[in-house]
This record gives structure tokens, sequence and C-alpha cells, in this order.
């Protein structure tokens, strides 16, 4: 069998390690990759805007930025990292880690670069649905401009959910005469010193933020709708209420209300889903923030031979990716049984109810995981038959969680080190 892979970063090459070494020499990847290297979103670079080939640069890493997860949790379950005591690491260092992975494994060798991909199609066999359907994968040589085409028995898309950034409508933004900025393009903290600087959002990109530029500049307004933050947080970042609308060249009316003044305006008001290279045939839409029609998050329904990684957030994306791999290579190598398309509608529909009518959960948040990801994971596990995760692994996120929930200013310095499968060690810096 051959499969295409889009993307090498962390999800594209775990795709390519499973299937060279899960499957018994049966399967071969061909990975594709737009850009000239491998790590995806883990590639600095000062670049904002298009590249010098005119694509829009992909990586939203910023100088500074350390891992929110520590290096305990995040790893491949089959890889730790290696070389370093710290627990929060550099961006660099999460580059190396999947650079030493894609050397371990060999997997160089299976990747194109400079290859991007601009069209999947099914072929059609009278739409059967089969995981044996066959997949026309048009690709673009990014130097030549050469488009060719291949055939491939199936299809993982990795090409990542954190470039194409999703703007918010704030009326009277025009008038605002300060930088805007959104967390895709926010390299530089010292590019804001001394500055009054507005932070639209507090999930993950938004807190982090706020805390690195916090060094630099005068005062920070973290905006957001959400019930307060109960973290300690620095002296000179205050949270406000979401914006309103913009009033002048250099003030914001909130939602309750007040106002504030500021320089700049940093837009961590998340990423929108995308897939330009899908053909209409392959049957995928997106509408509210939900990927459909997919069982389990990834799986295509109408077409299973074609898994989309990685699209839950709030997650451990690399053991997630290494769960929904496997399983869907068991699929593929029909070493465990497909449910029919009924049943995989059936287990959606389940799902979609518990979220949205059971547990009140907004229809953008449908691939949230959170404190569900421990019940799909094992899931995951059982009915691909693979080891779940230990138990430690669940400990220690959650008590990251806790402690970044009370100290996200210094829950980075925490060191931790896994004892056994069941228990951990933490030092508090
Ligand atoms: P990406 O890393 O985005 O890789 C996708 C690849 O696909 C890219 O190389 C791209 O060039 C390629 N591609 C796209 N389209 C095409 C095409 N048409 N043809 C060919 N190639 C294509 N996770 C953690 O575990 N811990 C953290 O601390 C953490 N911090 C983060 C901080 C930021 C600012 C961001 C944005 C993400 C963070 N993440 C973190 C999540 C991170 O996205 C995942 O860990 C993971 O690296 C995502 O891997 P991916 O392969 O899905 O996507």
């Amino acid at each position: 069998m051959q499969v295409a892979v889009i993307g090498a970063g962390a999800a594209g090459l775990c795709a390519a390690r499973h299937i060279m070494y899960s499957t018994a020499n049966r399967a071969t990847p061909t990975v594709f990759e737009k850009s000239n290297c491998i790590g995806g979103t883990w590639v600095f670079t000062p670049q904002t805007g298009k590249d010098e080939r005119g694509e829009p640069v992909h990586s939203s890493m910023y100088l500074d930025l350390k891992t929110n997860l520590p290096k305990e949790v995040m790893a491949f379950p089959d890889f730790p990292f290696r070389n370093t005591d710290d627990s929060f690491l550099h961006h660099s260092k999460v580059l190396e880690y999947l650079e030493d992975y894609c050397r371990h494994y060999d997997l160089y060798k299976n990747i194109k670069f400079n290859t991007k991909i601009v069209n999947v199609e099914p072929i059609d066999k009278g739409g059967s649905g089969d995981v044996k359907e066959n997949w026309n994968v048009q690709y673009k040589n990014m130097q030549t401009n050469e488009v060719h085409q291949d055939v491939f028995d199936a299809v993982l898309v990795c090409n990542g959910h954190y470039s194409e950034p999703r703007y918010p409508k704030i009326p009277g933004l025009e008038k605002f005469e300060g930088k805007v900025v959104h967390s895709h393009d926010f390299r530089y903290s010292q590019d804001f010193k001394d500055e009054n600087i507005i932070i639209l959002g507090a999930a993950a990109s938004g807190t982090d933020i706020a805390v690195e530029i916090s060094k630099h500049v005068n005062q920070v307004y973290l905006s957001h709708n959400n019930p307060l933050l109960p973290s300690k947080l620095p002296a000179n970042v205050a949270q406000v209420r979401g914006i309103e609308r913009c009033l002048s060249p250099n003030g914001f009316l909130l939602t309750d209300g007040s106002r504030v003044q500021c320089d700049s305006l940093i837009l961590a008001t998340g990423y929108n889903y995308d897939f330009p290279f899908l053909s209409e045939k392959c049957g995928i839409s997106v509408e509210n923030n939900q990927v459909k029609p997919l069982y389990k998050h990834f799986l295509n329904i109408e077409h299973p031979s074609m898994g989309l990684i990685g699209l839950c957030f709030r997650i451990m994306p690399c053991s997630f990716f290494d769960y929904q791999i496997r399983y869907f290579v068991k699929i593929l190598m029909k070493e465990v049984d497909t449910p029919t398309k009924d049943e995989m509608y059936e287990d959606t529909e389940k799902e979609y109810n518990y979220r949205i009518n059971t547990l009140g959960m907004r229809e953008k948040d449908f691939h949230k995981m959170g404190d569900l990801q421990w019940d799909y994971n094992a899931d995951i596990a059982k009915l691909a038959n693979i080891q779940p995760l230990p138990p430690v692994i669940e400990k220690l996120y959650r008590e990251v969680w806790s402690r970044r929930k009370i100290d996200l200013v210094q829950y980075k310095n925490d060191k931790y080190s896994i004892k056994d499968s069941d228990q951990f060690i933490v030092k508090h810096i």
C-alpha cells in the first residue's frame, strides 16, 4: 500500500514512523512537505505574512516561546526527550527533538521536501467508501513549479491547524492607529517596548504572550469575556472585559462599558481549520469550527482511507497523534474491524449530543478535549488494541494544569520526572 502523508510536522513524522514500522513492510509512506525542512510550527522564522516564495508563513512561534507542557508528557509515547533536565523547553529544543525522532526512525528518505500538495481527490469507484480506495494526489515542486500526480491507496492529512488566523470583527477598528498583530505573526516582545498593549483572548496563546510581553512593555490589558482567571499575574497585567468596539486612534470600549487606551492590539483569537487541497469529492467540510463528517474526530466517514490527524485542541498533541495514527494504520491493514458508515455516523451523533446537549459545550468547541481526552485516548487504545497511556501521564498533566491555573508566571520553572508508570516527582523552583 502506498500512503500519502501531507506535512512533515510532528503529526506527519509520527504517521511515517508507524506506516514504516507497524505494517511489516505492507505499506510505504511518502511524506509531502511544502517547506525545505521538518518540524512545521516549531520552525521559528522572523518572517510574517508571505515568504520569499509567496507562500503564507506557516510557523506561529515567537522568539522566546517556551512549551506550555512539560517534556515528560509532551513526548511521543515511544520516544522521550533526551539531553535536557528542564521540563518546559525553548521551542528550538522541540525542533531538535523532532529532528532526533526523524533520524532515529530514518524517516528523511521518505520525505519529499519543497513539495506542496495542491489537490487530493478520490478515484471514483462508485462511492464504495472502502478502506482500499485509491486517491489521485497532485503536488507541486516549489522550486520548478512543475505539478505531478501520483496514485495512493490512503491519505493522512497532517497539515497543522495553527496557521490560518481567525480574525474577530471589531467595529471601528479602522480608526485604530497602533499595530494590530495576530498571535500567528507575533515574533518579538521587544517590538512593543514600553507600550500599553491590549491582548484579545485569554486561552493558551493570549495568557502565554501576556506573561512574556509583560517583561518589556508598560502595561498589558488581557481582554476576554471568560470568568476571570484565578492565576497570579505580573503586576503590569490587568484582566479586562472583551472588546466591544474601537473608539479612537488609541481607545477601545469594552463589553462592561469601561474604556482602555493602548498603543497596540494583539489578537490571540485562534485559528481556522483549512484544507485548501481537498477537492469537494473528499466530502470534507468545515462548519462552525467543526470538521465533518469524521469518526472519532479523525477518520473521513465517507472515505475511511483518509485520516485528518490532530484536529482536536487542549490535548497532549504528540501522544494524541500517535494514538490516532496507530488506529488508522490498523484499520488500513485490516487488523481491526472498521465500523460501517452507519455505525460511524451514529457514534459521531452520540458524541455530538453528549458534548453539546449533555455537557453544554459550544458548537465551535466540538473538537475540544481537555478532560475528555482521557476517555478518548482509552477508547482509541481499546479500538486499536494497543497499550493505553500509563496513569502517570494523566496525573502529571492534571498537576500541570492545576499549577498553571493558579500561577501562570512561575509554572514553567517547575521540573518533573517520571518515577514509574504511576508516579512522578515535581520540584517547584
Ligand atoms: P505543524 O507543525 O503545523 O506541521 C504541518 C506541516 O504541514 C508543516 O510543515 C507545513 O509546511 C506542512 N504543510 C501544510 N500544508 C501543506 C501542503 N499543502 N503540502 C505540503 N505540506 C504542507 N504543543 C505541545 O505539545 N506543547 C506546546 O507547548 C505547544 N505550544 C505551541 C505553541 C504555539 C504557538 C503553537 C502554534 C502550537 C503549539 N503546540 C504545542 C501545538 C503544536 O501545534 C503541536 O504540538 C504539533 O507540533 C502540531 O504538529 P502538526 O504536524 O499537526 O502541524
